[in-house]
């Protein structure tokens, strides 16, 4: 493998940290001579995109295998951060919840379940009245539910904490305040520009969420990844012992406990347009929502009643059409980036996987050609 001296990183959220600490760690372990040096540069603090921003939930349960493969990396480097990094990232095995009334959806949603099964990853259909960890369920309003036990709930601010630990062992610079504000491809690699002047990198990953177009656009390239705002509530109530991530299917409302144990719910109810990220991350409330969320929320279960919402914030979804993130090397630059809802839980597995591209390496962890933008078309993948 062929590791090289220098690597940026631009993006300082969950998929930038991840991928730092995974290149820096396998170049280490390859012993790369000289030692390989991995520099993120985040242009406010680490984690101040969407990752601090997001519930947040762990599942395995997609339709596409990428995003099960990625997702059960995920799962397995989360469960072990106390052990691996000294930060146990407050993570509650508590499973998701999927409930339908539609027939087709149930339908879809058996046939998953099996699938799930040849992945590896465990998760059953059952009645909505047999559903017990749901407390107050109107299990009248839904004919199918699936129970995934191997998931759960964490707290994204810890996780930043257990990546930026991780950076630091394996002493990665990350410069915070260090907007990368233009990139040039140059023979020996890549010249970064940032206030604080010029330096070039031979390897760049661009991992900036919501403003990976807009990075690549800097190399003149066009990344199919459009950032979408999506808006999350916390209520004044806690959420019910052992609460999996529930979600109603039909009507696109979740909820699940939240870090502090209050209760969380978020979903989004429209058509929403591509946002200029500059101005998509908001904390002003927005009362419409909260009460449509409320309404949305009340016709699933009783935990919801009589409780108001005590903030509300918006973060940014990247989203691609398949909902499969691009994680691909384009001319010498790897893109890691769509990760449309799903990029804590497949942070660390898409962090391999990028570390392999920057190595020269065909990924072993999942599949190059299906997270290529280049791919073929897939149905969309579960997503809300
Ligand atoms: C309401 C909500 C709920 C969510 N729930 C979940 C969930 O349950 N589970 C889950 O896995 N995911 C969830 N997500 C999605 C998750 O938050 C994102 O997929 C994930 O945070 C993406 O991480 P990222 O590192 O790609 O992006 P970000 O966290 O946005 O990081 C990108 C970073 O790049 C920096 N940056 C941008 N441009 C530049 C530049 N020019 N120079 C330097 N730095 C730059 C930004 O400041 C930012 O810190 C949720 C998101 C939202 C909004």
């Amino acid at each position: 493998m062929d590791w090289p001296d220098t690597v940026g990183v631009v993006g300082g959220g969950v998929v930038g940290l991840a991928t730092a600490y995974s290149v820096a760690a396998r170049a280490r372990a390859a012993r790369s001579t000289p030692a390989t040096s991995v520099t993120v540069y985040e242009r406010d603090e680490p984690g101040a995109g969407s990752t601090t921003r997001a519930g947040c939930g762990l599942r395995t349960f997609y339709t596409t295998r990428t995003n099960v493969r990625l997702a059960q990396a995920g799962l397995r480097f989360w469960r072990r951060t106390e052990q691996t990094l000294g930060v146990d990232v407050n993570f509650r095995e508590n499973g998701y919840c999927f409930l339908t009334d539609d027939g087709d959806t149930a339908a879809e949603l058996d046939r998953q379940v099996r699938r799930q099964r040849a992945y590896g990853g465990p998760a059953f259909a059952c009645t909505p009245e047999a559903v017990d960890r749901v407390p107050g369920l109107h299990a009248g309003h839904y004919r199918r539910a699936v129970i995934a036990p191997a998931a759960g709930v964490a707290d994204p601010e810890l996780m930043v904490e257990a990546l930026l630990a991780g950076c630091e062992r394996e002493n990665v610079t990350v410069r915070t305040e260090t907007p990368v504000t233009d990139l040039d491809r140059v023979d020996d690699g890549v010249r970064v520009e940032t206030p604080e002047g010029t330096e070039t990198v031979d390897r760049l990953v661009n991992a900036a969420g919501g403003w990976a177009p807009r990075v690549a656009a800097m190399l003149g390239d066009d990344l199919p990844v459009e950032p979408r705002r999506r808006r999350i509530a916390v209520l004044d109530a806690d959420a019910p012992a052992g609460l999996p991530l529930t979600v109603d299917l039909d009507s696109g409302v979740y909820f699940l406990p939240g870090p502090d144990g209050r209760l969380l719910a978020g979903g989004h109810f429209s058509a929403t347009p591509t946002v200029d990220p500059d101005a998509a991350l908001t904390r002003e409330r927005n009362p419409d929502y909260e009460r449509d969320l409320l309404d949305r929320a009340r016709h699933c279960t009783a935990v919801f009643d009589g409780t108001t919402v005590a903030e509300s914030w918006t973060g940014m979804y990247a989203m691609t059409d398949s909902r499969v993130p691009v994680v691909e090397r384009a001319d010498g630059v790897v893109h890691a980036a769509g990760f449309s809802g799903h990029g804590i839980m497949q942070a660390p597995g898409a962090g391999q996987v990028a570390a392999d591209l920057v190595a020269g390496r065909r990924p072993s962890l999942a599949s190059a050609a299906e997270l290529a933008r280049d791919r073929p078309t897939v149905a969309p993948d579960i997503q809300f």
